[in-house]
Order: structure tokens, then C-alpha cells, then sequence
């Protein structure tokens, strides 16, 4: 998708009938939209996502669509601590049969071709991952694509790990789970020492996160142009 298609994407407004939500761990919860036939999006994209039955501040706000279009409907998922702004509080008072307006999807966070792909997710930034992972196992063409997450939470809090682990353990796609920072970096040199730029690079997690990892990458010779970012701001 490239910057004419999602400026034309982001002027598709839609909403989005709400099914239900759940708590996934301490801080972070899931909710579920039914997906209308005629949506559909890139696994890792995001969509701008408003609040629309009250007014408040700051009513509009990216999240990654954490779910595959095979799976039938958009999850989002999202990390509300004990004080949480009004957007995640009117979340957390969606009732079934409540809508939210979504735009897009929008996004070039997504896998375009079968090269050694490095995965790396901060905490939430797991969000964009399970999407893809899904999507390579609902293709069924998990073997022979050489894709590794590496999971990083200092909390070792680490959602979606049951669906990660099953996808791994049917597939040559592998997942660690890390909680230092000194692992994280062990893993990722071992990847870039392997595949230099014949690799691809994807990060997602808090914008300080992203921004350091993705300067350690360019400090061992990954170009630029081969990492891509998704930072949560906010975080
Ligand atoms: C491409 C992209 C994809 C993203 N995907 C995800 C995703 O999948 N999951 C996810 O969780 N995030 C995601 N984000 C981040 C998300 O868009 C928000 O920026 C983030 O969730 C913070 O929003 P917020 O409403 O908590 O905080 P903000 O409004 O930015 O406020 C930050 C903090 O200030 C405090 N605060 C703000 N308003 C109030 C208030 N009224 N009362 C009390 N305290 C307040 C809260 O402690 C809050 O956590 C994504 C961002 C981008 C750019």
C-alpha cells in the first residue's frame, strides 16, 4: 500500500459494530468488531479508530488490527493501565450492539516478500505480529518462510503466547520470548551476522523502544530502507 492508496484509505469511514471484549493480562484488554464483508486490510495495518457515541477529547486514535480478515472480525488490542484517557475508558464502556468508527485500514507494516524476515515486538507491539503470524499460518505456506519474532517484556507478560506457540510449533517460524534487553540484542545480532540486508526488519513497540532498536540495527550495517517501524506513541 503505498502513501495515494492510504491517503484514499483513510477517507473510508465505516462502523463497526461492537461483539464483546475481554481482559488478556493485569493492563492489556481485546475487543472484537464484527467485520463487514467488503473490509478487508494488509495483516500488520492499522486503522484510525474514533469514538463516537460521546464527545470527548482526543476521540480519535490509531490501533493495529490484531486479527486477519480470514478470522472474521477486527481485534483490537490494547494496553489500558489504572488511568486510563477518556478514549480507553468509553472503550472499556462499549456495550454489545455499540459502534466505533474505524478509517483505513491504513499502513506499509505488512510482509511483501518470502525473504528472512526478523520480527521484533516491545511489550504491546505484539499486537501487529499476531496478525501476521496468523496470516502465514491461515495462508499454509509456513514452511519455507524463515520468520523470527523475538518477544520482548521486561514484565514476561506475554499475550497471545498460546496462539504463538501452537503457529510456531506447525511451522519453521520461530519465537523466543525474552524479558533483557542484552538477549534481545544477542538475538537480533545473530539474525543480522546471518542475513545482513538480504533480511527484512520489522519493530513495534513504544516509540523509544523502536527508535533504539532500529539504531542498533542501522549501527550493524542494516540499511534503512529494510527496517520497518511501527511506534506507539503514548507509551
Ligand atoms: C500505527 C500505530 C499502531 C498502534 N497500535 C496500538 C495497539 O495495537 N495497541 C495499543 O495499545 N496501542 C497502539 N498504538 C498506540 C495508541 O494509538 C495510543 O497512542 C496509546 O494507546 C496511548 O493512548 P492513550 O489513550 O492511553 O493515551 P494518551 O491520550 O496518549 O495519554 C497517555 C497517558 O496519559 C494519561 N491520560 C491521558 N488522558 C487522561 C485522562 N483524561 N485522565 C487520566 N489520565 C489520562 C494516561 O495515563 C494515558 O495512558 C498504536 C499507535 C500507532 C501510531
Amino acid at each position: 500500500m503505498n502513501f495515494f492508496q492510504d491517503r484514499i484509505s483513510i477517507f473510508k469511514k465505516r462502523d463497526l459494530l461492537f461483539l464483546e471484549s475481554y481482559k488478556e493480562s493485569e493492563e492489556v484488554y481485546t475487543f472484537l468488531f464484527q467485520k463487514e464483508k467488503d473490509l478487508t486490510w494488509k495483516a500488520g495495518q492499522y486503522g484510525l479508530f474514533t469514538i463516537t457515541n460521546k464527545k470527548i477529547k482526543n476521540s480519535t486514535k490509531p490501533f493495529t488490527i490484531a486479527s486477519t480478515p480470514k478470522e472474521n472480525e477486527v481485534r483490537l488490542t490494547m494496553r489500558i493501565g489504572d488511568n486510563p484517557s477518556d478514549f480507553k475508558k468509553e472503550m472499556l464502556e462499549l456495550k454489545q450492539g455499540m459502534k466505533v468508527r474505524m478509517s483505513g485500514p491504513v499502513g506499509n507494516f505488512y510482509l511483501k516478500d518470502n525473504s528472512p524476515t526478523l520480527l521484533v515486538a516491545g511489550g504491546i507491539g505484539i499486537t501487529p505480529f499476531r496478525a501476521i503470524l496468523k496470516q502465514i499460518e491461515a495462508e499454509g505456506n509456513e514452511v519455507g518462510k524463515q520468520v523470527q519474532l523475538l518477544y520482548m517484556d521486561s514484565k514476561m507478560s506475554f499475550i497471545f503466547k498460546d496462539e504463538l506457540d501452537r503457529i510456531a510449533n506447525n511451522s519453521s517460524i520461530s519465537v523466543s520470548y525474552l524479558n533483557s534487553r542484552n538477549d534481545l540484542y544477542q538475538e537480533m545480532d545473530h539474525f543480522i551476522n546471518l542475513n545482513k540486508n538480504n533480511g527484512r526488519y520489522f519493530i513495534a513497540g513504544s516509540k523509544s523502544m523502536v527508535d533504539s532498536i532500529s539504531t542498533h540495527m542501522q549501527n550493524q550495517n542494516v540499511s534503512k530502507k529494510e527496517i520497518k517501524k511501527d511506534a506507539f506513541f503514548g507509551y
